[in-house]
């Protein structure tokens, strides 16, 4: 036993309390895992540097906690503090064994420095805990859920800091300073003159409170949100590895499935981990565009919905496994989980049905969560099973779902239509099957995905023009699909269509296997996630790029360069808009500030929520074909962010945000400029010419007038 713990007075009974504290922890941890076990296996273990990295990163670092840097820092210092203080804590409960391993090298400097580091972080967490009381009981920002439970253990947790302090200040005082101890040293000689007999209670007290609370801390832990501070370790490690906008796969043969998630049991047990890691911060809440506009949707009472149906089913389930309890039914132990619980459907049991179609799985919710939870796969998983197994969605889904059916598109436009957009530029658009029956399919260079939007939308038919003008300038040798294009399906699968988008993504990736494009590009960032990252799942592989990476490229490779023309003569403010499926969901962000900064005379004018962190436009996850009946409409909310800009016009890289934007701006009665939206093409188009490099075709060539 080391010289410091000997001067605790009755120090063996630790061991009784504190390994009777941990075997209770123990216990109610394996009871949570009884319920894991009762629902879907999942093996999210491969790639161990990447999970690894993400470990560090977001587990010790922390970094999407310090995005709100007060909230970072105060939850830094509890860490941090924790951190310390179970080190110290391990030392106490083995008999000093760390303090003597640690305190041995260097003649005790790493001892010292832990005593010091855990000093100065436990003087931190109790302002820490100070503040973190002020928010939830003053400020109460509406994204923090005020509970009695939470209030408590922020209570205890500043009574284990300041009964640690307390025990070293007291025994600074008594037996002279401790190494690398220096505020709780100070502290101590501030004591001089004091009574030892006092001293000597005052440190017998704060010793054993601090082991006392720590005891009560471990067995009230599993039950409470704090349970993170164990799980999010292991959250952050399992997290998904799949790119961002790849929804789960599903196998629609398989005989024993259940189509998407009905009940707890239809969850793998990374949902439910999930739920027990949630911190109840409300980031989630706050970056969802559907709660901020209103609706019944929060992405956060979802996943504790998740939890409480998990804590649900687990109750009355024997805590020790060899009880009396269990013997005296026979010595077997009744693990079976709360059979009804099991049952309770996840419409209304975890979320409502109004909010699991309020969705526009923009991702900004999985973003914004500092312990990398996945809502979006989840509420899908919830669409999938109500749109499979029991036909309940909005009626204005089903034109929907049969146009896409049946017309492969969810205009329900006639195939023969597909290529009327180019009609009339001076120029041809070649279709793959054209140049393949022509023997030039070796000559290629980019397959130019028009999407649906572009092909039967009038206003977005413009959009289409531009970016074949470009290419064209540029000399790209580029084909379309034509008539052979279909739906990619990315809104049929996320309206929980999977079986409709199964078909779509089969028959498209027959037809691009047929010709075998270097390159896939697209104005659509959701057509783009869909064959960059879910094609791979049905066995099409392929290289995808938004047309804001391609231009840039052109621009940078010289092949496309711009003429300053007289629009381009006057600076003109401009603001971008981000598609969710283009930066939060790909990360393609800076290419269409480079093709905006390759106009002469724009300036570019950033909406506060812009990046990774963008406002959805309100289409996304199907709502397109929705009514937007509860709540505000969140195209005109992000309309209002783009206003505050002052900008002339708002370009974007996407056609369901140029129509959502562009009526949201229409609508808002501020807009007395009559801004509108421009996709980048269209901006870059007027301007555009061939640039110098060898690749280009007639340089300086001037483009024609776009129709
Ligand atoms: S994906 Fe977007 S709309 Fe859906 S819950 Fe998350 S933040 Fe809200
Ligand atoms: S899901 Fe994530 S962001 Fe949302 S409240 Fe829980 S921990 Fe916070």
């Amino acid at each position: 036993m080391t010289e410091s713990l000997a001067r605790v007075p009755w120090y063996p009974l630790v061991f009784p309390l504190f390994y009777g504290a941990l075997a209770v922890f123990a216990l109610l941890m394996a009871r949570h895992l009884r319920v894991f076990g009762a629902v879907r296996p999942a093996r999210p273990f491969a790639d161990v540097p990447r999970r690894t990295a993400a470990l560090l990163r977001y587990a010790l670092v922390q970094t999407r906690m310090f995005r709100d840097a007060r909230a970072g820092v105060m939850h830094y210092a509890i860490f941090a503090a924790f951190v310390f203080l179970s080190v110290g804590m391990a030392s106490a409960v083995t008999g000093g064994l760390v303090e003597a391993l640690l305190g041995a090298p260097l003649d005790g400097a790493i001892w010292a420095a832990v005593l010091f580091c855990g000093n100065v972080a436990a003087v931190a967490a109790l302002g820490a805990v100070a503040y973190a009381l002020v928010r939830r009981l003053v400020v109460r920002p509406a994204r923090l859920t005020l509970s009695r439970s939470g209030i408590a253990i922020l209570l205890l947790i500043g009574g284990i800091v300041a009964a640690q302090l307390g025990a070293l200040t007291y025994e600074a005082a008594l037996y002279g300073p401790l190494p690398g101890a220096v505020l709780t040293n100070a502290a101590g000689a501030a004591l001089a003159g004091v009574d030892p007999g006092l001293l000597e209670a005052l440190f017998a007290l704060h010793w054993w409170a601090h082991v006392a609370l720590v005891a009560v801390f471990l067995v009230w832990l599993p039950t409470t949100k704090h349970l993170h501070v164990v799980t999010s370790f292991f959250n952050v490690y399992l997290r998904k590895l799949e790119p961002r906008g790849a929804l789960p796969a599903m196998d629609l043969e398989a005989e024993d499935t259940t189509y998407g998630l009905r009940t707890l049991a239809d969850l793998a047990w990374k949902d439910v981990l999930d739920g027990f890691t949630c911190t109840e911060c409300g980031r989630c809440q706050d970056a969802c565009p559907a709660h901020f506009t209103g609706k019944p949707l929060n992405p956060k009472e979802l996943v504790m919905g998740i939890r409480h149906l998990a804590d649900a089913a687990e109750r009355g389930l024997p805590v020790i496994p060899n009880s009396p309890d269990v013997r005296a039914r026979g010595g077997a132990l009744d693990d079976r989980l709360a059979p009804a619980t099991m049952a309770i459907p996840l419409v209304p049991g975890a979320i409502s049905e109004d909010a699991a179609w309020d969705c526009v799985t923009c991702g900004a919710c999985v973003e914004a969560c500092p312990v990398l939870i996945e809502h979006v796969d989840k509420i899908v998983g919830i669409r999938r099973n109500l749109v499979l197994e029991e036909s309940r969605f909005p009626a204005e889904l089903t034109p929907a779902f049969r146009a896409m059916e049946s017309a492969q598109n969810p205009w329900g436009q006639p195939k023969s239509a597909r290529l009327d957009w180019a009609k009339g530029l001076p120029f041809e658009v070649p279709t793959a099957a054209a140049i393949a029956a022509a023997g030039e399919l070796d000559s290629l260079e980019v397959l130019y995905w028009v999407g649906c939007a572009a092909a039967f939308d009038e206003r977005n038919r413009r959009v289409a023009r531009a970016f074949a003008t470009c290419l064209h300038a540029a000399g790209v040798r580029f084909a379309v699909l034509g008539q052979e294009e279909a739906c990619t399906g990315d809104p049929a699968r996320r309206m929980g269509n999977e079986y409709v988008f199964q078909l779509l993504a089969a028959q498209n990736v027959e037809t691009l296997r047929r010709y075998g494009p270097p390159v896939i590009v697209t104005a659509c960032p959701h057509c783009f996630n869909t064959i960059a990252n879910e094609y791979p799942q049905l066995g099409g592989t392929f290289e995808a790029v938004h047309h804001s990476a391609f231009l840039a490229q052109l621009l940078a490779d010289g092949r496309l360069a711009t003429l300053a023309g007289p629009e381009g003569a006057a600076a003109r403010r401009i603001t971008f808009h981000d598609a969710c499926y283009l930066a939060r969901y790909n990360g393609v962000i800076a290419a269409p500030r480079d093709v905006l900064g390759a106009v002469p005379g724009l300036e570019l004018a950033e909406m506060e929520r812009h990046g990774r962190q963008s406002f959805c436009c309100g289409a996304g996850g199907g709502r397109m074909w929705m009514e937007e009946s509860r709540g505000t409409r969140i195209n005109a909310e992000r309309a209002r962010q783009a206003l505050a800009t002052g900008a002339a016009a708002v370009a974007v890289g996407c056609p369901f945000c140029l129509t959502m934007l562009g009526d949201g701006l229409a609508a808002d009665p501020a807009n007395e400029a009559g801004v509108t939206t421009l996709d980048l093409a269209e901006i870059l188009a007027p301007v555009a010419v061939a640039g110098p490099s060898p690749g280009a075709r007639r340089p300086g060539r001037e483009l024609p007038i776009l129709q």
